[in-house]
């Protein structure tokens, strides 16, 4: 890949503070990095972006870089085509705090040896309006990292010992010392050969290839309680994926998303319900079967009811999620439906209610007339 500019690849001007050099990084490395694109240059990209940040994050480098490019960092001693490494403290904490905290420890300098959390990861179920009122368990195929059975994370093939590393003499670290025109820079740096840990691994695991956890899809039992709601967030303990060097395993959340239902509405604990009445209904009063999400209900209509009434059934909402034997209500739109394509024997009767309410006889060819002018048929 031919090296582009540094601003370039983060998208900044020469002139940006480090704040907006480190904002218009967390940008990239969200959309780059290798855990969520899977494009096939992501990773060289993703590289690229770490090697920029890490040059104009360090005023030294900057400068340097700005005055002599790419070769004036080279004849410095700053190597950026080795392998990419996080040397910035607050670069791997940048990366936990969106990719989980197990995130960039295998570059970590102060301590390549010590246990590393594992990874969050995250689950998107989708369940139904009732699943989350009334909870429901699930059993989900999900995809983790899990510590190699065969060499127990170490990425060791059983009965081998690892070897001390050449390179640095198992110190884990090496010094390089350049000369250049602007005088001797000495560096120390992790050593590239194994990592940090003074040792490299003559044989490694053909379980896992050397990496000491294995990508493995795994059935979980997932309970969702009574009364959780869109967005809701669980976490299920240690269901990352597992750490490495003994560290502990990172956590799965499950992310529900409730589909809507077709006549309910939810807010909260209570549920929203329109419901049709006739007008005879509406002026007799009456006791009709609603739907509730516990089934049908009986619900009185008091006579004389006007349309828009807001009626409740207590206890027919949803259960409070630290609470369940408690619930909210349901609440009832009463919706009076002015009747159309009236059969002859209703039209006869409207007619006769027609007469006694108005005290007069209708006049179709009235009615007819202004219906005209309103759709602009008539003369
Ligand atoms: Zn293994
Ligand atoms: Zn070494």
């Amino acid at each position: 890949m031919t090296q582009r500019d540094y601003y370039e690849v983060l998208g900044v001007a020469k002139s940006s503070t480090s704040d907006e050099i480190k904002k218009a990084f967390r940008t990239k490395a969200r959309e780059l990095h290798p855990d969520v694109n899977k494009a096939p240059d992501a990773e060289e990209k993703f590289k690229e972006l770490g090697q920029a940040y890490e040059v104009l994050m360090d005023d030294n480098k900057r400068s340097m870089y700005d005055r002599y490019g790419q070769d004036g960092l080279k004849n410095a001693g700053y190597d950026q085509s080795g392998p990419f490494e996080f040397g910035f403290g607050d670069l791997s904490e940048i990366l936990s705090s969106f990719f989980g905290s197990g995130f960039g420890g295998s570059g970590s300098r102060r301590n390549a040896n010590s246990p590393v959390r594992g990874s969050d990861l995250r689950l998107d179920i989708e369940i139904s309006f009732e699943e989350a009122i009334f909870g429901v368990e699930k059993d989900v195929e999900i995809e983790h990292l899990e510590t190699c059975e065969s060499c127990s994370g170490s990425g060791m093939e059983p009965g081998t010992t690892p070897m001390t590393c050449n390179t640095c003499g198992g110190h884990g670290q090496i010094q390089q010392t350049t000369q250049t025109i602007l005088g001797n820079f000495s560096q120390v740096s992790t050593c590239p050969t194994c990592g940090g840990s003074g040792k490299i691994i003559s044989t490694p695991c053909k379980n896992c290839s050397g990496q000491g956890r294995k990508e493995t899809s795994k059935i979980i039992n997932i309970k969702i309680p009574k009364g959780v709601e869109n967005g809701n967030k669980l976490r299920i303990n240690s269901e990352g994926d597992s750490g490495k060097r003994g560290g502990h395993p990172g956590d799965l959340y499950v992310v529900l998303f409730v589909k809507p239902h077709e006549l309910f509405k939810r807010e909260g604990v209570n549920i929203y319900l329109e419901q049709p009445i006739t007008f005879a209904q509406a002026a007799l009063g009456d006791e009709i079967e609603v739907d509730t999400v516990d089934g049908k209900k009986i619900l009185k209509i008091h006579p004389g009811i006007q349309s828009n009434t807001i009626l409740t059934i207590k206890h027919a909402g949803v259960p409070y999620i630290n609470n369940s034997s408690k619930r909210g209500d349901q609440f009832v739109k009463i919706n009076l439906v002015t009747p159309t394509n009236l059969s002859e024997e209703e039209k006869k009767l409207f007619q006769r209610l027609f007469e006694i309410q108005n005290g007069k006889t209708r006049k179709d060819s009235f009615v007819d007339k202004v219906k005209a002018s309103f759709t602009g048929t008539g003369s």
